[in-house]
């Protein structure tokens, strides 16, 4: 059986450190505070939120929802995001996207005030990402698969490394992330021929693709690291990644699961976001 990278341990272990922060900022009299913008009701949504919600209570973090109506304007959408941009209490914002299609996404999140843009969506944090050696924020989903790597102290440095998935939300801040930790990446997608040539022949995969079970043993060597970003729903209407786990599980040396891995330390990524972005305005 392959080693399972857990990332509720990965979570664990950050939330430790948050809390200590945490504190230190409270006896400033400082509470770090995040705002969620929620347009609609969308289940994925409500579901991310209350996991956020839950996760701000019990760390001891401030968090308020804005939600606006499904048909809501941009200009509505544009006020509440000024105001939350100049409130010295909101440290962090975060904005649920898609966005429905009377709003323009890509005139909003230019809008996001770049110090408290913790789930890099400004263009200004996203190309400090792609500039490397950045100090911005970066997109939660891949810092958290670079958590997992970190903390399992999988060898990165001059790794080969396969990212599949070219999306601006997972795959290219990956690959770019993994490029500053000296890697040798690989991205693959949609149009890249023979794959399963290029995903086998690399010590670390990383599956960013959004198909139920899309990759078998076939694509993996019997030493590789298997981070799987995906989450999806099978046949069963049961959460399943990217990769087909059953399949793979005996066949690599170590896995992330579809539930409790990289999801679980998206969102702890987020609320460090918020943490950190609280400390660097009140130094
Ligand atoms: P996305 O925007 O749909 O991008 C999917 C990528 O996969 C695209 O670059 C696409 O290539 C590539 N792809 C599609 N079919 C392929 C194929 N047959 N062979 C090779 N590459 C293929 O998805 P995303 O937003 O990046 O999300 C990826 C996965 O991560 C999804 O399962 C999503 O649910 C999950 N996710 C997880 C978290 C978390 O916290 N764990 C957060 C966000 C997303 P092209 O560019 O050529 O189309």
């Amino acid at each position: 059986m392959s080693k399972i990278l857990d990332g509720k341990i990965v979570a664990q272990h950050m939330k430790a450190d948050m809390i200590e922060r945490i504190d230190q900022l409270k006896m400033r009299g400082i509470t770090p505070k995040m705002l969620i913008i929620r347009v609609g009701e969308r289940e994925d949504d409500l579901s991310y939120e209350k996991g956020i919600l839950k996760n701000c209570k019990a760390l001891g973090i401030n968090a308020e929802v804005e939600a606006l109506s499904a048909d809501a304007n941009a200009e509505t959408l544009k006020a509440v995001l000024r105001a939350a941009n100049i409130d010295d209490r909101v440290h962090g914002i975060m904005l649920f996207r898609p966005l429905p299609p009377q709003i323009n996404q890509e005139e909003i999140i230019k809008l996001i005030h770049p110090g408290k843009d913790i789930d890099c969506m400004s263009p200004d944090n996203l190309v400090h990402v792609f500039e490397g050696g950045s100090k911005s924020f970066v997109p939660c989903t891949a810092q958290a698969a670079v958590e997992v790597l970190k903390f399992y102290e999988v060898p990165i440095q001059g790794a080969k490394v396969a990212v599949v998935g070219r999306s601006l939300v997972v795959g290219k801040p990956l690959a770019m992330l993994l490029l500053d930790e000296h890697a040798t990446v690989q991205i693959c997608h949609s149009k890249t021929k023979d794959m399963a040539t290029v995903t086998s022949n690399a010590d670390v995969v990383i599956a960013a693709v959004g198909k139920a079970k899309f990759m078998d043993a076939g694509y993996f060597r019997k030493d590789a690291v298997v981070i799987d970003v995906g989450i999806n729903v099978d046949e069963l209407g049961r959460i399943c990644g990217d990769v087909d786990f059953e399949a793979v599980a005996d066949h690599v040396q170590a896995i992330t699961p579809a539930v409790g891995g990289v999801g679980a330390v998206t969102t702890t990524v987020l609320l460090n976001n918020v943490v950190l972005a609280c400390e660097r305005m009140n130094p």
